[in-house]
């Protein structure tokens, strides 16, 4: 089978791992702050906080944006549930915009319809969430000049796209979102098992998730009720979560991060082979936004329902050769969790219309041109019927 991803873990990696082993600290030691300070440093942020995964990072996020109860998260239908799920654990309502049918992001055409009826019902949204699908950034400069006028904040889920660039930015560096979320799930960029990471140039929203992530724990005399009453002294100011990243996991990102450039490099290489081979197809192929640099992290091609039998025929086929093809995403709104708050099939068209036709093939740093080769054969079979 070939996976549609898959992590590459090289002997480097796992001295490093060895190392931490061998070490006074398997967590809350020197890892975890050394893989914040490469990782803003890399991306040109100020600030970082490791976490054990994505979804938490976004919970954070929300939390330290006061998302609340009466509050409203607007994001987009085709991600991963998580990036919609952080809302409803800080008791805010969700909502969702539909995607731009080029770039399969966040519509900032219908982000401004939406906002205008929302301004008129004085229901706003505090949070947005652009998701830089695929790796391809969603239009950040375009909702960022949204949030100025209608004043809500961005939390970029680029689960999808570290390594990426927005118009010359790099993903996290902040250049348009207020925060950026980072994921290092094995089949994302650089990974560290679980794990994940929250981006922002605010020092306060910041130094909060941070105090958050540990139970609302401080060792800082400064910030407690009066002073301590010895060297072993803590106060819990807030109610946080047990979301750290371990020493384990930060050596692993660590190392997995000097080669970020070469995986991106390489994934974009394979981008442009799969553009190339499957141009004569009747297929639809992703758009490639010329100002950008996309983080590939996935490669989904649509197929039309009259081509081959439709996606569910050719995805069968595919996996019958041996092609382990995947599907991003299921609208969520389409979730019976959300279905039970009021969203039905037929809300977002574009992305109902997009999910009924995209398969992700297989992409990841490690496959070589042959197994592209395999992939691409398969394809054209299927479609040949
Ligand atoms: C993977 C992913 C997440 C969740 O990441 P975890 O680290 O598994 O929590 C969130 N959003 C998107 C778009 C993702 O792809």
């Amino acid at each position: 089978m070939i996976p549609y991803g898959k992590q590459q873990v090289t002997e480097a990696d796992i001295a490093a791992v060895v190392d931490v082993l061998r070490s006074d600290f398997l967590t809350q030691g020197p890892a975890v702050p050394r893989f914040e300070q490469a990782v803003k440093a890399y991306c040109g942020a100020a600030h970082a906080v490791a976490v054990n995964s994505a979804t938490s990072a976004l919970h954070l996020a929300c939390l330290v944006l006061e998302l609340g109860p009466g509050d409203w998260l607007w994001t987009s239908p085709i991600t991963f549930v998580a990036s919609a799920n952080c809302a409803r654990y800080c008791g805010a309502s969700v909502d969702f915009v539909d995607i731009d049918p080029q770039t399969y992001t966040m519509c900032p055409v219908a982000l401004r319809r939406k906002l205008e009826t929302a301004k008129l019902q004085q229901r706003l949204p505090k949070v947005v969430v652009p998701v830089d699908h695929c790796g391809h950034p969603a239009n950040l400069a375009a909702i960022r000049d949204l949030a100025e006028e209608f004043g809500f904040r961005i939390v970029e889920d680029a689960s999808h796209s570290i390594g990426g660039r927005y118009r010359g930015e790099l993903i996290g560096g902040g250049a348009h979102s207020h925060m950026t979320v980072f994921s290092f799930h094995p089949v994302k960029i650089i990974t560290t098992g679980e794990g994940g990471m929250l981006l922002t140039n605010d020092a306060a929203l910041s130094e909060r998730a941070a105090l958050l992530r540990t139970h609302g724990i401080t060792r800082d005399p400064a910030r407690m009720m009066e002073p301590p009453d010895g060297d072993w002294y803590y106060q819990q100011i807030e109610l946080g979560f047990n979301y750290r990243m371990t020493d384990i996991q930060a050596a692993l990102g660590l190392s997995q991060l000097s080669r970020i450039d070469g995986y991106v490099a390489r994934r974009n290489e394979l981008a442009r082979r799969y553009d190339e081979a499957l141009s004569t197809l009747p297929i639809g192929l992703p758009y490639r936004d010329p100002h950008c640099y996309s983080g590939q992290h996935l490669y989904v091609v649509r197929i039309p329902s009259n081509e081959g039998g439709g996606r569910r025929a050719v995805f069968d086929a595919l996996r019958r050769d041996g092609i382990g093809a995947n599907v991003h995403y299921i609208p969520v709104h389409t979730q019976p969790y959300y279905r039970a708050m009021g969203f039905a099939r037929g809300n977002f068209p574009i992305a109902e219309s997009y999910y009924s036709e995209a398969i992700s093939l297989p992409l990841f740093p490690a496959m070589s041109d042959r197994d592209l080769d395999t992939v691409v054969a398969s394809l054209t079979r299927a479609l040949r019927g």
